[in-house]
C-alpha cells in the first residue's frame, strides 16, 4: 500500500516528525559511560506517554523479529544495526549507538535513527561510518521531489556508501510511512537510477542509509530480534522521515536548533 497523505495528515506528519526528533536528542543529551539500554528505553516510553503519541514498536510483531517487540526504542551498540532489542547493557566509553524510534501521534507515524559515540573516546572508524550514513541520507533527500523515481533516491544513497567503501545490504531499507511505520515503496540503500516508484506530493518516506564496517552480511542475534554484522565489526545508521512537496522534499524529524 502506497498514501498520499492530504494537508491536515501532512500537519500532523508534522508533529510526529517533530517528536521523534524531540526524544531523539533528549536521550541523546542524557546517555552516558554508564548508562543501561534500559534506561533509554524508559525515557523513551516515559517521553512517548507524556507527548500523548503511541509507540509503533512495542506491539510490533514482524516475521524477521520474535514475538511482539515489547520495548518502545531500538538500541543497536557496536557491531548490532538494526532492530537492537534494549538489554541491561550499561554503555561504556566509546561504543557506537544508534537509537532508532518510531512512534503515531493522532493517527500519522514518524521514524527516524541516530548514531553516536559514547563517552569522550573519538573513536575516528565509528565517526567516519556515522558521517557515511548522514552524507548518504542528505544525498537521497536531495535526490527526493514531485517526479523523481525510487532508483533516484537509492543510487544516491548508494553512490555515497561505496565512494566511502562499504559495503551495501540491500534487505532492510528505508520505506513508505503514513497511518503505519512501514508501507510500500520499499528503498533499497543502492540501486539503478530512473527506475521504480515515481515520487509525488503527499507521499511520506522514511530514507535510512545503514552500513557495517567490512561485511554486508547480518546475523541474528540469540535474543530472536537485534542484527548484527557477520563478522562482529561496527555498524552505523542515519534516517530521517521526509514528505515529498511541490517543492521537493522536507525532513520532518530534524532536530531543532538547541537554545542559546
Ligand atoms: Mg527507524
Ligand atoms: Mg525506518
Amino acid at each position: 500500500m502506497i498514501e498520499i497523505l492530504n494537508s491536515s495528515e501532512l500537519a500532523r506528519a508534522r508533529d510526529a516528525g517533530a517528536l521523534v526528533a524531540h526524544i531523539l536528542q533528549t536521550l541523546k543529551s542524557r546517555t552516558e559511560v554508564g548508562t543501561s539500554l534500559l534506561d533509554i528505553d524508559e525515557w523513551a516510553r516515559n517521553l512517548i506517554v507524556e507527548a500523548g503519541a503511541q509507540s509503533c514498536y512495542v506491539d510490533y510483531e514482524p516475521s524477521f523479529g520474535r514475538g511482539p517487540f515489547g520495548h518502545y526504542i531500538c538500541t543497536s551498540v557496536n557491531d548490532a544495526v538494526l532492530h537492537g532489542l534494549p538489554h541491561d547493557y550499561p554503555l561504556a566509553d566509546g561504543d557506537l549507538l544508534t537509537l532508532d524510534l518510531a512512534v503515531s501521534l493522532r493517527g500519522i507515524a514518524a521514524d527516524s535513527a541516530i548514531s553516536f559515540v559514547v563517552g569522550a573516546s573519538k573513536h575516528p572508524e565509528s565517526l567516519a561510518m556515522i558521517s557515511a550514513t548522514e552524507r548518504a541520507l542528505s544525498a537521497g533527500i536531495a535526490a527526493a521531489r514531485p517526479g523523481a523515481r525510487i532508483g533516484d533516491l537509492s543510487a544516491a544513497i548508494g553512490a555515497v556508501l561505496s565512494e566511502a567503501g562499504y559495503p551495501i545490504n540491500t534487505a532492510f531499507g528505508g520505506h513508505g510511512i503514513g497511518s503505519t511505520m512501514h508501507q510500500d515503496p520499499h528503498i533499497p540503500n543502492t540501486g539503478r537510477p530512473g527506475r521504480g516508484y515515481v515520487l509525488r506530493p503527499g507521499l511520506l518516506l522514511a530514507l535510512e542509509p545503514w552500513i557495517m564496517a567490512d561485511t554486508a552480511e547480518l546475523v541474528t542475534d540469540a535474543d530472536g530480534w537485534t542484527l548484527r554484522s557477520a563478522t562482529g565489526c561496527r555498524a552505523a545508521h542515519s534516517e530521517h522521515t521526509i514528505a515529498i512537496t511541490d517543492e521537493g522534499a522536507e525532513i520532518l524529524t530534524l532536530p531543532q536548533q538547541a537554545q542559546p
